[in-house]
């Protein structure tokens, strides 16, 4: 499953950089264009983190939608599939300007009592 081992990567990456402080929530940032499902990685997340120092902390998806820009015509349109077409003119000279993005946004640490 591409969401498994997607959560495996940024489990990684949260755990080396949380220098093994609670780690409460992570924030992911996925674009469209990724074709993940948030529910799925939500719940790959609990799978991977389950037994680990990351057990309990909460996975956020933020969701950006792709959106391609026209060299045409100059118009912004999002893009619902991984096809770059101008919704304003129908060209195909569309670059892209987001949806690729996979990136850990913010990790929330627990503030140790
Ligand atoms: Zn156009």
């Amino acid at each position: 499953m591409h969401e498994l081992s997607l959560c495996r990567a940024v489990a990684d990456v949260v755990t080396s950089h949380a220098e093994q402080r609670d780690v409460t929530r992570v924030t992911l940032r996925v674009g469209h264009l990724r074709q993940v499902v948030p529910e799925t990685l939500v719940f790959c997340w609990k799978m991977v983190t389950d037994g680990t120092e990351l057990a309990g902390s909460e996975l956020v998806v933020e969701h950006v939608p792709a959106v391609g820009e026209c060299r045409s015509c100059g118009a912004r349109s999002e893009l619902d599939k991984p096809v770059l077409r101008c919704a304003a003119c129908g060209g195909r000279d569309v670059s892209l300007v987001s949806g690729e993005e996979f990136l850990v946004v913010s990790m929330d640490l627990a503030t140790s009592a």
